[in-house]
């Protein structure tokens, strides 16, 4: 039945390329468009790949550094700006390549284009070299993703005032950077440039940088960040700021009503993103927007049109790849007449710092706006023999538990790898694990990992590689 399928994928991101493969897979006729030569969206163009690249330097630097403390010192970093520029292009072009090779293999038709909706199942697809094409199909999937927001007072003409895409350009090394916005992209890209010698001031509106991480997992990082930068204000917002031509002056206000002005080389606006839900012909359709311009969908990531679909950042938080891509894979099965729906869990967040952020599932921070009740036991890398070997003892693994059923429903991880260390906990949570499933499931020594398992015997007070005494 899928074979007689025809289907259209508007954006090659990590959702789209994913749902225009798998549909192929399932026999579907697919055709996926995007402005880029290859598939890849934001995320392989100048979202995670660049930026783990460029942090992939930034620990290597960072590393040298911290190799005095076991006696071994480097000579001062030469940085070939150049270089580095070309290797990390070298990766999204290696990376958006292969995928070009995948989309042919599996008889994909590419448009490179913009497409726009005539009707619910018809698009005009305004390809590169500026001819149109009129495509009608049965099934259209919307994974146009998400863009830069950006505040208006921060709006100049300047290439001194960077997005995201801009820093990951990587131009020059200023010598000064303000970062607005202490998220997860305003951190790693402040964190590239400051590990590549550029003076970081962070400015972050909330109390907290990263809103959204528990408390005590983004404290190791402050602690961190406080030295790698040169400033991290709180409470803080930029009220204005001047190209002066030799550099930029901001006007920073701090909520307690005072405010400091300050030049910079350059500025980063990071303060998150908006979806790409408009001038697509979508009133065409029966397609609805909701308030913040997500999209609308239901589990099987179905519009309010029943001929189009929507998936990835285009319809909703959490706006990370494997989330679109999970989506994307729901997608088409739906279409494709499986009974599924898209209903994780957890969906893993990492922040790709040093040290990392990584957390799923429930967090404390939630649990205590809800009023429900959790039970957490918390290990210190410091009791960690791997983290001692590795000199990053200033971890710590969290475990979030139902206090009846001992059920995990949350993991929270701070330190070296915690990227990778999260998907044991996303796996956990996904096969429904208790406490004792964790803690009686044997992990290789010395690792990182064991710590997910000494936090679950923590749970129950047995852990040997700590000493509570008891009470009573
Ligand atoms: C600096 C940075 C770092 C990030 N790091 C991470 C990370 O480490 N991990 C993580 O999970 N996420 C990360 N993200 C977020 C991640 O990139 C997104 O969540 C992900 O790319 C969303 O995928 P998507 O398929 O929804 O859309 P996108 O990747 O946004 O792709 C959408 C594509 O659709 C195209 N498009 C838009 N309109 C049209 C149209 N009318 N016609 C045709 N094509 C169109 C766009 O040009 C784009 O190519 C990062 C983002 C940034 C900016």
């Amino acid at each position: 039945m899928t074979e007689s399928i025809k289907i259209a994928v508007v954006g090659a991101g990590p959702g789209g390329y994913a749902a225009a493969f798998l549909a192929a897979d399932l026999g579907m006729t697919v055709t996926l468009i995007d402005p880029e030569i290859n598939p890849g969206g934001v995320c392989l163009y100048r979202g995670c790949i660049p930026s783990k690249s460029l942090l992939h330097v930034s620990k290597l630097l960072e590393e040298s550094e911290q190799a005095k403390n076991w006696g071994i010192e480097f000579a001062a970093p030469k940085i070939d700006l150049a270089r580095l520029r070309s290797w990390k292009e070298g990766v999204v072009k290696k990376l958006t390549g292969g995928l070009g090779i995948l989309a042919k293999q599996r008889k994909v038709t590419y448009i490179q284009g913009r497409a726009a909706f005539e009707n619910s199942t018809t698009l005009r697809v305004t390809k590169s070299d500026g001819t149109q094409e009129t495509l009608s199909v049965d099934r259209i999937v919307i994974a146009t993703g998400s863009r830069p927001a950006i505040i208006p007072a921060l709006k100049l003409d300047t290439p001194r005032i960077m997005d995201s895409t801009g820093a990951l350009n990587l131009e020059d090394i200023p010598g000064t950077l303000l970062v607005v916005g202490g998220g997860y992209i305003g951190l790693e890209l402040g964190s590239v440039y400051a590990t590549l010698g550029t003076r970081v001031t962070v400015v972050e509106m909330l109390s907290g940088l990263l809103p959204g991480a528990d408390r005590d997992l983004v404290l190791p990082l402050h602690k961190r960040l406080e030295k790698l930068f040169d400033g991290i204000l709180l409470n803080t917002t930029v009220a204005a700021v001047k190209d002066e031509g030799s550099g930029i002056r901001a006007t920073l206000k701090a909520q307690d009503g005072t405010s400091q002005e300050k030049v910079f080389d350059r500025v980063l606006v990071s303060v998150g993103r908006k979806p790409n839900s408009e001038n697509s012909g979508l009133e065409k359709t029966q397609v609805k927007v909701g308030p913040r311009g997500f999209i609308q969908v239901n589990k099987q990531l179905q519009t309010d049109d029943p001929a189009i679909s929507a998936i990835g950042d285009v319809v909703g938080e959490p706006m990370l790849a494997h989330k679109a891509t999970h989506e994307g894979r729901t997608a088409i099965e739906a279409i494709a007449g499986q009974k599924v729906a898209f209903e994780p869990s957890a969906i893993p967040a990492v922040v790709f710092t040093d040290p990392e952020i990584a957390w799923c599932g429930l967090t404390e921070t939630e649990a205590q706006k809800e009023n429900r009740e959790i039970k957490t036991a918390k290990f210190p890398w410091a009791a960690s023999g791997r983290a001692i070997t590795i000199d990053r003892p200033e971890g710590m693994t969290k475990l979030i538990f139902d206090p009846h059923t001992e059920r995990v429903l949350g993991v929270g991880i701070v330190g070296a790898g915690a990227g990778e260390l999260i998907a044991e906990g996303v796996l956990a949570i996904e096969m429904a694990a208790v406490a004792h499933d964790v803690a009686a499931t044997i992990h290789p020594h010395p690792t990182l990992s064991e710590t997910v398992m000494n936090a679950a015997e923590v749970f129950f007070g047995t852990s040997t590689d700590i000493y509570r005494p008891k009470r009573g």
